[in-house]
């Protein structure tokens, strides 16, 4: 049996659609991913493969990974969405608030659907994935929070500001459970001083008034001919407006846990969902990390009382049926002994079908 990773996303137009022999008999596939982005997806554990061979064509993957990136990294001003179609983006997967480095930040995603933009979370670092993403700011429509954590929310104002800068001029709205317009208000507040100085001396429309906020609980938060978002309350204490968010778009269907621990109803939820990005915790290395903290007693209780084992992420998507599970918000985001295997095989020892890895800027087709 194959073992299917798909090691990193980027866009590159010279090598779409090619297959490239890295070795004799093995090849990397280049998937075409709509118009140029390409998800370069390597079998590499093929049973009776050495050691050495699958090292061999890891290195070679590096090499060739890095002559795509040539001349396409970076921001990208002139990929504007229409050229990339309908898509999911994974823009931040670590867990928790705390800043590492640029190459995992906390939570944010992206789904383009018909040119409709949708943010789910708005962790820090959102704005630059966004514009890593190919995304104009100023075409944000959408932006669902799941919640009030800060490695949710707390990009929402500066994101909100950037997309005004950059041109906003239709309403945008915005959807979060309550505390959503202390929140918003507090912002502009504190902005009030730039806000005004530049609606008078740059002829700018009032972002506070483009800005429209909803406050949600569960149910539909909104319904048309085109998509259906809906909201089903997670268990993620001591939060307790927490919530599950659902895209139904055409056909497909998406589905985003939020952070919650083992919730069986999300299945039902989620089920015969296309994608559904699932939070995942690591037990083995939540205990390490609890003795390394010897004086924070109820430690271990507190993250497992709010985040799933990856066991319990793999029953989920085999109770929903999920199409591709994708795994995001990793607890814990720092431990370098948790590779994508590591990762792979705790969760598919209760779930069978596809499983993918986050990445930042990991794109998938709609
Ligand atoms: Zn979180
Ligand atoms: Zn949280």
């Amino acid at each position: 049996m194959y073992n299917i990773q798909i090691t990193r996303a980027f866009t590159n137009k010279t090598l779409a659609g090619r297959h490239v022999e890295v070795t004799n008999g093995i090849y990397l596939n280049l998937v075409l991913w709509e118009f140029y982005e390409l998800i370069v997806v390597i079998f590499i554990n093929s049973p009776g493969m050495s050691s050495s061979r699958r090292e061999f064509i890891r290195k070679s993957f590096l090499l060739t990974g890095t002559v795509g990136l040539t001349g396409s990294s970076g921001l990208n001003d002139n990929n504007s969405i229409s050229q990339s179609g309908d898509r999911l983006v994974l823009l931040g997967t670590q867990g928790g608030p705390f800043i590492r480095s640029y190459k995992q930040t906390p939570s944010a995603n992206l789904i383009v659907y018909k040119n409709i933009l949708f943010v789910i979370d708005t962790g820090y670092g959102v704005t630059f994935k966004l514009l890593e993403a190919g995304i104009k700011l100023s075409s944000l429509k959408y932006i669902f929070i799941t919640h009030h954590h800060s490695d949710h929310n707390l990009e929402l104002g500066p994101l909100l500001y950037n997309a005004w800068l950059s041109g906003l001029a239709e309403p945008i709205h915005v959807y979060a459970p309550a505390g959503l317009k202390s929140l918003l208000s507090a912002y502009w507040e504190s902005n009030r001083f730039d806000i005004d100085t530049r609606i008078k001396d740059e002829g700018r429309p009032d972002i506070r008034l483009l800005v429209v906020s909803h406050e949600y609980s569960e149910g539909t938060l909104v319904s048309n001919s085109d998509f259906d978002v809906k909201s089903l309350r997670n268990r993620h204490p001591p939060i307790e407006e927490s919530y599950a968010l659902k895209f139904k778009l055409g056909e497909k269907v998406v589905v985003f846990s939020g952070d919650t621990t083992y919730f069986p109803a999300l299945a039902t939820f989620a089920s015969g969902a296309d994608y559904l990005i699932h939070e995942v915790m690591y037990g083995p290395a939540v205990d390490e990390m609890v003795k390394r903290r010897p004086n924070a007693t109820k430690l271990k209780a507190s993250i497992l009382s709010h985040h799933t084992l990856a066991e319990d992420v793999g029953k989920i998507a085999k109770a929903a049926n999920a199409k591709n599970l994708i795994l995001n918000h990793f607890v814990p985001p720092d431990d370098k002994s948790l590779t994508d295997e590591v990762w792979t095989k705790a969760v598919g020892s209760t779930f069978s079908g596809t499983i993918i890895v986050g990445k930042d800027l990991l794109q998938f087709a709609l």
